[in-house]
């Protein structure tokens, strides 16, 4: 049929992926349109995502320095939390970074579409509205940048408001008296992390035997020592096997090595991971290959087997996150505008915004040791540093991991407070080839967490062993 739209390139879904994607074609000068489903751009990340949990998490940042302000004199009363405000404040951080994007999308002549797309060949989609409306638009080219949704875990009552995704959990209905986190993994712990400074009594399940199984065990330890100090009770090794949604709340039957004294739960939060939508596309018409998973398999210049058709971010795989969705969505559309270009990041950071953070960066010690590479590492603790010390959190430390005979830094971990602002340095370190003593020699200033880098990158042979 004739089409109703036609543009050189169209990019479906809105998140950091499409839209970065969008604006670098249009910026490129490619007629681009911008296709997605919801209302405001921005995708999970803006959402129900980045965003949001970051700005709950500074609100129990707050409280929870403010119940320990006591240790230096100055007191504070118990807080009294008005969640309705505190949603709010959540709901403007995200309406001012969506309206951004909107504006953005506009100066550029980005032009936007609300509507749920289907491929119906290699250059055509389906663009469905809300209302039924149903319009047919022609491209030369097309970057797929769906990305993924929260793992449903089978069997839970899932109709049931007190059973929650991540999504569900940042609407902040009620603070629940008993909440039952699934997964120890980062969502599931940013999501405790909030829910407990709030006043939840929290529980934490997790199937592995360590929480944030990606991390270092030696990184994830000081996090997990605070939860349990805090009163958060972890289980490690244990699954919930059932959940049954009863008057009183909902009752959990778990099995492994530690079950949970608690049955009954106000709410639940199943935080077990993010699927790939990439199967929710008709892309077969398209002849895009999408695997039993809903990833899409891309080359390194992100395109799919049909090298007019991009994929980029989530549902192209792990690790979902927002900055290498950014990443890919940038080199696809330049790309497409005709750059010979490849993906080259050697490596991508991870963070979590706990309390501590966790945030580490390329060759974990753990993966060194299962390849048999013979690495160095050196590690500075933060309580030989005098900025830790004024903090009062000096629970943190700061670790490199560089291979033995180069020296050049192939890894690193930070867990502490800002931990997620210093890995930076690491990742550039690596990028550029740096050697450690590169690190050791860059004169990093006092007194700063950022100075645990520095001196990581020296006490590796014992040269220098404080810095108050
Ligand atoms: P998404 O952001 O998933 O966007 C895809 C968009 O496509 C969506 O808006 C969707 O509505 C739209 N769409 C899908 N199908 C169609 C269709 N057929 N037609 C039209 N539109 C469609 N990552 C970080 O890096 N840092 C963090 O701190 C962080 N925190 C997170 C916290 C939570 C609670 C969650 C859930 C995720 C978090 N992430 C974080 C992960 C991050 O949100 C994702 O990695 C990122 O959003 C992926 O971007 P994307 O562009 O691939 O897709």
């Amino acid at each position: 049929g004739k089409a109703d739209i036609e543009c050189a390139l169209v990019v479906i879904g809105a998140g950091p992926g499409g839209y970065t994607a969008a604006f670098r074609a249009a910026d490129l000068g490619l007629d681009t349109v911008l296709v997605e489903r919801h209302a405001t751009l921005g995708g999970v990340c803006l959402n129900v995502g980045c965003i949001p949990s970051k700005a709950l998490l500074h609100a129990a940042e707050v409280i929870e320095q403010a119940a320990h302000a006591g240790d230096y004199g100055v007191e504070f009363g118990k807080p009294k939390i008005h969640l309705d405000k505190l949603r709010a404040y959540k709901d403007k951080v995200v309406g001012q970074l969506t309206k951004g994007l909107a504006g953005m999308a506009k100066q550029r002549k980005v032009r936007t579409l609300q509507g749920v797309a289907k491929f119906v060949s290699a250059n055509e989609l389906e663009i469905a509205a809300a209302d039924g409306s149903v319009q047919r638009l022609r491209f030369g080219q097309c970057i797929i940048a769906a990305g993924s949704q929260p793992v449903k875990l089978p069997g839970f009552p899932w109709g049931d408001p007190r059973i929650m995704d991540s999504t569900d959990a940042l609407q902040l209905a009620e603070v629940p008296k008993k909440l039952l986190v699934v997964g120890g993994g980062i969502i599931g712990l940013e999501m405790a992390t909030v829910y407990r400074a709030l006043g939840a009594e929290v529980t934490v399940v997790e199937f592995m035997p360590q929480l944030i199984p990606g991390a270092d065990a030696d990184l994830v330890k000081p996090l997990a020592d605070r939860l349990r100090q805090q009163g958060v009770a972890i289980h490690l090794k244990t699954k919930v096997v059932e959940a049954k949604a009863q008057k009183n709340g909902i009752a959990c039957t778990f099995e492994g090595e530690s079950i949970p004294e608690a049955k009954l739960f106000d709410r639940v939060l199943v935080a077990v991971g993010r699927s790939a939508n990439g199967a929710k596309l008709d892309a077969e018409k398209a002849g895009v290959r999408v695997t039993e998973r809903g990833l899409i398999p891309v080359d390194a210049q992100m395109r799919t087997n049909v090298p007019h058709i991009f994929a980029i971010g989530d549902l192209v795989g792990q690790p979902m996150l927002a900055h290498k969705a950014t990443h890919e969505g940038k080199l696809a559309a330049e790309v497409a505008s005709g750059e010979k270009k490849e993906w080259v990041a050697r490596v991508i950071p991870s963070v979590a915004y706990t309390d501590p953070e966790i945030a580490w960066v390329g060759v974990t010690e753990a993966e060194a040791k299962a390849k048999g590479l013979k690495v160095g590492v050196g590690k500075f603790p933060w309580a030989a540093s005098g900025r830790a010390i004024g903090l009062g959190r000096t629970e943190g430390f700061t670790k490199l991991v560089f291979d033995e005979a180069t020296h050049r830094v192939i890894g690193g971990g930070i867990v502490g407070v800002h931990a997620g602002e210093l890995i930076a340095e690491i990742a550039l370190a690596i990028e550029m080839g740096c050697e450690v003593e590169d690190i050791g020699h860059t004169i990093h200033p006092h007194p700063t967490l950022s100075e645990s880098v520095g001196m990581a990158a020296e006490v590796y042979d014992g040269t220098i062993t404080d810095l108050y």
